[in-house]
């Protein structure tokens, strides 16, 4: 059986501790590792040696840590056949979008390379007669991420090498259901030069993370996963006075209006509802129909649903493979169980998908359920699995009404081949990412990734710029620099002379 470790200070570590969680290949149903989950020591002595760590990394010069940025690419780009396949064997995902995934977190590493601009401060001369002033940005110290299960290298590379380029020292917390990645991007960061220290990561569950909220030397949590948690994640985080960003869970609308053009938008709908069997943050699971739209779009959906190709992550021919676990498994066929109690109409059920060669794999077909309505549970409520449901709006007005109601906001999209109608949904829209004719709206790099409402709590979105201003504090230096007569002292506000 195969034992995953922690990583800390430039190596493998086991720690302490005698538990450990199962990590399974989901498209056989075997146990294929089992990952060992730290204890609040293994967590404080990382926390020690992060400290240390920064003390040194903090005082190098910004090109410096981008150079080893640069490497830290170069060497993904050199083993990205071998964590994609990794992510498959973890997660299930199919191999192209697992490597689709992995370029993602690449191009958050390619915009930390640009560090020494980035970090390049604000200077003011004669802010009052020769008194100069400058704003410069530092990092914080030791900061923590916490991350899901659904993206194992994208969303840790959302955070890690901005917060590192920025001259912090990190400590990740992967999700323990496919740990695999962490360990090789922490040997990777070493392999590019990074110190030891800087970059480390222990395993766990809640003990972990209550440690991590706990500790008074970590600065900064940033986390993305479930609603509850992320809120927990906020709260906590805030009481034990850190910087927190806590992106949770979605329910991402796709509407599509009676002008579209509709084969660009039922084809986007199959990748983004059905893509990753529906574990992202940006699947969209509601299909808003407008107008008199509604009953081509479902007859549309209904025959690729149908058709849609579902098997093992490496078989070139999958669309969509499976849920992460068995548990997942159950608890998203219970929602389509569910939907037909609260009387949605079910018009494609794949329930009992049973793959040949693959009996204990955690596969589900495609579901796709019309009529659904906003008093539904599986309306309101994340599924996070190959669950599609179409609900019937009148006009655009509902349309936008039943998005900007919903208690998450992290993606939309509207299909659409009238401009005005675009640009109102994108202005007035009450969501964080939006799509104009774009099924899945994710966010460049260099822009920032983040949701409005309760799929995020904090005011920072994450990588990018945001993902700067988080990782670093503002300081402004005022100077002058007076000779000859010795000022006397001054009793009132400093004003400009
Ligand atoms: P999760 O909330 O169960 O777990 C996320 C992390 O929190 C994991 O590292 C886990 O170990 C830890 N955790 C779980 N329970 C905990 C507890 N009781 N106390 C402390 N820590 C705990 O999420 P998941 O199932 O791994 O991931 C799926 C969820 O993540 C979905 O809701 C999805 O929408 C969300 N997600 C959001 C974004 C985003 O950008 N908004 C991106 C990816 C995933």
């Amino acid at each position: 059986m195969n034992l995953i470790q922690h990583f800390v200070n430039g190596k493998s570590y086991k720690g302490n501790s005698n538990l450990k969680s199962k990590v399974f290949n989901p498209a056989t149903g075997i146990q294929e590792s089992e990952v060992i989950l730290g204890t609040k020591d293994d967590l404080s002595k990382t926390v020690e040696v992060a400290k240390k760590a920064f003390e040194e990394w903090s005082l190098k010069p910004p090109l410096q840590r981008a150079r080893v940025m640069f490497k830290f690419k170069e060497l993904i780009e050199k083993n990205s056949d071998k964590i994609s396949k990794l992510i498959v064997s973890e997660h299930g995902k199919v191999y192209e979008d697992a490597k689709g995934s992995l370029t993602r977190g690449l191009e958050v590493v390619e915009f930390a390379c640009g560090i020494p601009q980035i970090l390049k401060g604000d200077f003011t001369e004669n802010v009052g007669s020769e008194v100069d002033s400058w704003s410069i940005r530092q990092p914080l110290g030791v900061c923590a991420g916490i991350t899901p299960f659904n993206f194992p290298a994208m969303v840790p590379m959302w955070m890690f090498p901005v917060a590192i380029a920025c001259g912090n020292s990190f400590i990740l917390k992967p999700s323990e259901k496919d740990p695999s990645c962490s360990f090789i991007l922490a040997e990777l960061l070493s392999e590019a030069g990074l110190p030891d220290g800087v970059f480390n990561v222990v395993n766990g569950d809640k003990e972990v993370v209550d440690a991590i909220l706990n500790n008074k030397d970590i600065q900064a949590v940033s986390f993305v996963g479930s609603t509850p948690i992320a809120k927990y994640i906020y709260e906590n985080a805030a009481k034990n006075e850190k910087r927190v960003q806590a992106l949770g869970g979605a329910k991402n609308h796709c509407v599509v209006m009676p002008d579209c053009d509709l084969d660009q938008a039922v084809n986007g709908l199959m990748g983004a509802a059905y893509g990753s069997a529906g574990e992202r943050c940006m699947a969209q699971s509601v299909a808003v129909a407008v107008g008199e739209i509604g009953d081509r779009l479902v007859e549309k959906l209904s025959k690729k649903v149908e058709a849609l190709k579902v098997g093992p992550g490496m078989d070139k021919n999958s669309e969509m493979g499976p849920l992460i676990t068995n548990e997942h498994l159950e608890k998203v066929r219970g929602y389509v169980d569910l939907g037909e109690k609260e009387g949605a109409k079910l018009i494609v059920d794949g329930r009992n998908l049973k793959l040949q060669g693959y009996e204990n794999g955690f596969f589900m077909g495609g579901c796709l359920f019309d009529n659904v309505t906003k008093d539904m549970r599986i309306y309101k409520e994340e599924i996070f699995g190959p669950v599609l449901s179409v609900v019937r709006a009148k006009d655009f007005k509902e349309a936008s009404d039943l998005v900007n109601n919903h208690e998450y906001g992290n993606g939309v999209s509207i299909f659409t081949r009238d401009g005005d109608a675009a640009r109102t949904f994108s202005s007035k829209i009450k969501v964080g990412m939006v799509g104009i004719n774009i099924p899945i709206p994710v966010p460049m790099a260099f822009h920032s990734f983040g949701g409005w409402k309760r799929s995020l709590f904090g005011d920072q979105h994450m990588h990018g710029p945001e993902g700067v201003r988080f990782y670093t504090k503002l300081k402004t230096v005022t100077s002058r620099w007076p000779s000859g007569i010795r000022s006397n002292p001054e009793f009132t506000m400093p004003t400009m002379k």
